[in-house]
Parts: structure tokens; sequence; C-alpha cells
């Protein structure tokens, strides 16, 4: 296996050094390398490519600027499909103030 004298299996965790633990460190190559997915898919006007991380577990579309809360490296989770009534009514509420401003 080549290992370019630095970073071994971890890929883009490699930047970590020796910290963590190696199971740790392959797991945030793995959701690295999904956060340059451009195959995924903005949940509300479809399109490719074009979420954007504005912080930890919230996305932007570049495309019709919506605001939603995903996963905190990844756009969509699993989890994210279920949101409670007052966090979506939270979420549209932000989402109006974002299109007025
Ligand atoms: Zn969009």
């Amino acid at each position: 296996m080549v290992n370019m004298g630095r970073t071994k299996v971890v890929g883009s965790a490699g930047r970590f050094g020796a910290r963590y633990g190696a199971t740790l460190r392959r797991r945030v190559a793995l959701i690295e390398r999904r956060m340059r997915d451009k195959s995924v898919r903005c949940p509300y006007c479809r399109t490719m490519g074009s979420l954007k991380r504005l912080s930890f577990g919230i996305w932007t579309c570049r495309k019709c600027h919506t605001v939603f809360t995903g996963g905190a490296y990844v756009p969509i989770t699993i989890l994210g499909k279920t949101f409670s009534r007052k966090e979506e009514r939270e979420l549209t509420r932000r989402r109006s103030q974002l299109a007025k401003g």
C-alpha cells in the first residue's frame, strides 16, 4: 500500500496525526469524502452540488438560498428527516426571514 510517507489509510483525516484513534479518523475521512460529493442534491430545488455548509449542521443552497439543518458535516442525514413540529416551524420562520433579508 502506498502511503506517501505521511498519511495512512485514513486519507484526508491524516492531518489529525496519531490523535483520536484510527477508527475515528477513518470515519472522519469517510465523512469528508461525502462532504465533497457533488451528487448531493438540494432537498428543496433539487440542484446538484449547490449545498454549502454555513456552520455545524446548518446548510444553505447557493441556488435557492434555502437554509436548513442537516448533519454536522453532511447535508442530509437519516435523523434529519425526523424534525419535531417545533423545529420545523422554527426553520420555516428562519427561512422566511432570510428570504426577506
Ligand atoms: Zn436549493
